[in-house]
């Protein structure tokens, strides 16, 4: 049996308890509003904040497939990419 450590700390135990990519997240257990700004020049930099913490996250192309096959409307930071940018990949033409 696995000595796991006596804690209440709930970051801890989010990421112990979820072996799923979604458990190994940078962002698991942080304060969503980061990755969801609004607009203007806060946003800018609320995005810039945002993608610097996917840019460290192992698991951030599991999360950039998984945003992408969601149905639109897209909202957010995700897998590194703002909603616009990920449209873009979605939508490119593709050279065949
Ligand atoms: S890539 Fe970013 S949004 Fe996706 S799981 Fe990692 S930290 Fe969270």
């Amino acid at each position: 049996m696995t000595d796991l450590p006596i804690t209440d700390d709930p970051l801890f135990w989010t990421a112990t308890l979820d072996r799923t990519w979604r458990g190994r997240a940078r962002c698991a257990g942080m304060d969503t509003d980061l990755f969801f700004a609004d607009r203007g020049n806060e946003a800018k930099i609320q995005n810039a904040e945002a993608k610097a913490i996917c840019k460290e996250c192992q698991v951030r192309f599991e999360c950039l497939e998984d945003a992408l096959n969601e149905p639109q409307p897209w909202f957010g930071v995700r897998g590194g990419l703002t909603a616009k940018e990920r449209r873009r990949i979605k939508w490119r033409p593709r050279i065949r």
